[in-house]
């Protein structure tokens, strides 16, 4: 049973992408033919085997859910010439290069939420009116944000139409939820952010449910539960939605350009050079993190772009990731941030606090508590493997990190910046707080400006 499951799981998460390269085609279509010749009668016959065959048999279960998938006319949501493909298993266009999300991840979505009918839900990204149409059948009221003024005036008008009464359609930032109408029982996201923001998180009544797809080219679906005003995190299967837009979801960092001649000789900085383990509260900048994180990368050439590891250098694949966990940087939010050495930019993979977790899972070391930013070295076992052999993961990740480690510590005394390494950490729990998937953690190296 369970393989039959994941089969179809992945059936549909390619057919999503599938989907999203048919639209051009979809479209050319629309010239061809302006109008579907199918009945209602024959409408309501592939709506029903819609839900058997595409939600029913992947696993969807709560009768509800699958009654209102039976009773929403998904096809009166897309434009007139896509009526005879509005049951099938792909997402549709709707517009304004957005689109109808596919049926089954709009009952797994719904079953998720784990509805009982007298809750109040919040949706982010109104798109067609679908999934709010679905939701309004199954809760007490649905509050649902569109970011593009032309989708959600035409929602609006198509749901009234519809009779829908307890939809309540706003055009606007859904980054910041409703905080007017909050709490909210439950939080649906249909588009996806990097990260799952923070107003949102705090519009979660006590004891609800947020589903809400993370992530930029890989994205995951996540259900978030509050309990006891702690968030409890699970990923049910890989996805892929249109980001979030607005301008509170922030982008990669681009990374001041660093300064390729020294403050001080490398004689002078190896002389100075020596482990801090408490600094002082003050913030660093992005100059100097940018500066620090090329020096990790070891980059050597003059410029950015294109440059490969500096001498010495354990050859053509830089076996490392390098990340930044940020407490303390002035221009950036706190969270994990990725680093990509040929965009000179950093990624950010989520933003929060991580502070007391960092200095738990590194058993209470002090320097996590003073410390402004902490280097993080992964590795990514696989690719190193198929590359190098299993003897070469050990030796050249290990070889790597060490000269980058030394990069930063000269350059950190340069620019007055303590640093130290730890290596002491317990590594399930340091693979939790940072959740970086299929990477190892090596090394760490907490920064800060020297007392
Ligand atoms: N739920 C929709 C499909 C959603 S497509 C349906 O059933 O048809 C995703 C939608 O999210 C798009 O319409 C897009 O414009 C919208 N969107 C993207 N960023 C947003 C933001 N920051 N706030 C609100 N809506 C947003």
């Amino acid at each position: 049973m369970d393989i039959i499951k994941y089969i179809y799981k992945n059936i549909q998460y390619n057919t999503i992408i599938w989907g999203l390269f048919c639209i051009p085609l979809l479209l050319a279509c629309d010239a061809v033919s302006k109008s579907s010749n199918l009945s209602e009668i024959e409408l309501t016959k592939k709506r029903k085997l819609m839900v058997e065959y595409q939600i029913k048999a992947r696993g969807i279960k709560n009768k509800k859910v699958l009654s209102a998938m039976l009773k929403v006319e998904r096809h009166k949501f897309v434009p007139k010439f896509l009526w005879d493909q509005a049951y099938n298993d792909y997402p549709l266009p709707i517009g304004e290069g957005q689109t109808i999300s596919q049926p089954y991840i709009v009952a797994l979505m719904t079953e998720l939420l784990n509805l009982k009918g007298d809750e109040k839900v919040l949706e982010i990204g109104t798109g067609s009116g679908y999934q709010a149409a679905v939701l309004a059948e199954l809760c007490d009221k649905v509050y649902t944000i569109e970011i593009i003024p032309s989708l959600a005036e035409t929602a609006k008008k198509r749901l009234k139409k519809l009779g829908y009464t307890n939809v309540y359609v706003f055009c606007g930032d859904g980054y910041l939820g409703l905080k007017k109408y909050a709490p909210f029982d439950g939080i649906i996201v249909t588009c996806a952010p990097p990260y799952v923001p923070k107003p949102l998180i705090e519009q979660l009544k006590e004891g609800g449910r947020m589903v809400i797809p993370v992530g930029e080219t890989y994205q995951e679906l996540k259900v978030l539960t509050k309990k006891k005003g702690k968030i409890i995190e699970k990923s049910i299967i890989p996805v892929r939605f249109v980001p979030m837009t607005g301008k509170y979801v922030k982008g990669d960092v681009k990374l001041p350009k660093p300064d390729y001649k020294g403050k001080m000789s490398v004689e002078e900085a190896i002389y100075k050079r020596h482990s801090v383990r408490e600094y002082s509260k003050n913030p660093l900048s992005l100059k100097e993190i940018s500066q620090l994180l090329w020096a990790a990368n070891g980059i050597n050439i003059d410029g950015i772009t294109g440059a490969t590891r500096s001498f010495p250098s354990a050859g053509g694949l830089y076996p490392l990731d390098v990340y930044l966990v940020v407490f303390n940087v002035k221009e950036l939010e706190k969270g994990l941030y990725k680093y990509l050495p040929y965009k000179n930019k950093l990624s950010l993979v989520f933003a929060g606090n991580l502070k007391s977790a960092l200095y738990e899972a590194s058993y209470y070391q002090e320097m996590f508590n003073s410390a402004a930013a902490v280097i993080v070295y992964a590795y990514d076992y696989n690719k190193i493997r198929q590359r190098y052999g299993e003897r070469g993961v050990i030796r050249y990740s290990h070889m790597d990190i060490g000269h980058s480690a030394e990069n930063v510590y000269l350059q950190a005394e340069a620019l007055g910046i303590g640093t130290v390494a730890v290596g002491a950490f317990n590594d399930k729990k340091m693979e939790k707080v940072l959740n970086i998937k299929d990477k190892k953690v090596l090394y760490l190296l907490p920064l800060g400006k020297k007392q």
